[in-house]
């Protein structure tokens, strides 16, 4: 069993004018569907084949196969990217995400500004995250193909900051892109969909 590369889940020109046509082909097409290759390549008549992605991910972090390791999360980080943007995204949450963003960061226009300065100071290549960790929200960086999978948090949403996620259609100017993120694309009911039932998970 081969990990597949997962669907993209709207079309190549769905995200315009916000991510080009171009950039989604190139993005998806050819720096996703890279690592899925590379990863497969990699685990073939390893013990690390058959896995699940996650198992993969865990196992290698704990091996330190690093190789494995960051290419499993690339596939991993992408796949969770592309389901937490929407040609319908940049809409207000509503429900029990809504009332955990008042609680954690008082209202959501200061939620998009932290997640905004950490995204402006985060240097060079990574991942942005808003994560479950028990019964609060917080934003958090991971460098490079790093992820909090494996960790006690729950990822509910990602944005890649690789210059390759934006560079065609923004050039150097990542502000405007992580703006583009917050107001036009950002999926809250993906966001929604990952919280996990804190009752449910203490009593486990
Ligand atoms: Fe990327």
């Amino acid at each position: 069993m081969t990990i597949a590369l997962s669907n993209l889940p709207y079309d190549l020109d769905a995200l315009e004018p916000y991510v080009s046509t171009e950039t989604l082909s190139f993005h998806y097409g050819k720096h996703h569907r890279g690592y899925v290759d590379k990863l497969n390549m990699l685990v073939e008549g390893t013990s690390f084949a058959g896995l699940s992605l996650e198992d993969i991910i865990t196992k290698a972090r704990e091996t330190s196969e690093i190789d494995i390791l960051n290419n499993a999360s690339q596939a991993w980080n992408h796949a969770f990217l592309w389901e937490s943007m929407s040609p319908s995204g940049g809409f207000k949450p509503s429900g029990q995400i809504e009332e955990m963003i008042e609680n954690e960061f008082g209202d959501l226009d200061s939620l998009k500004h932290q997640f905004m300065q950490a995204a402006l100071s985060h240097f060079g290549s990574g991942w942005i995250w808003l994560v479950q960790d028990g019964s609060s929200l917080r934003i958090l960086t991971t460098g490079n193909a790093d992820s909090p999978i494996g960790t006690q948090m729950t990822p509910l949403l990602t944005l890649d900051v690789w210059e390759h996620a934006y560079y065609l259609d923004y050039k150097n100017e990542r502000k405007r892109y992580i703006e583009s993120f917050l107001d036009r694309l950002i999926n809250w009911n993906f966001a929604a969909s990952n919280l996990t039932d804190q009752e449910a998970h203490q009593a486990a």
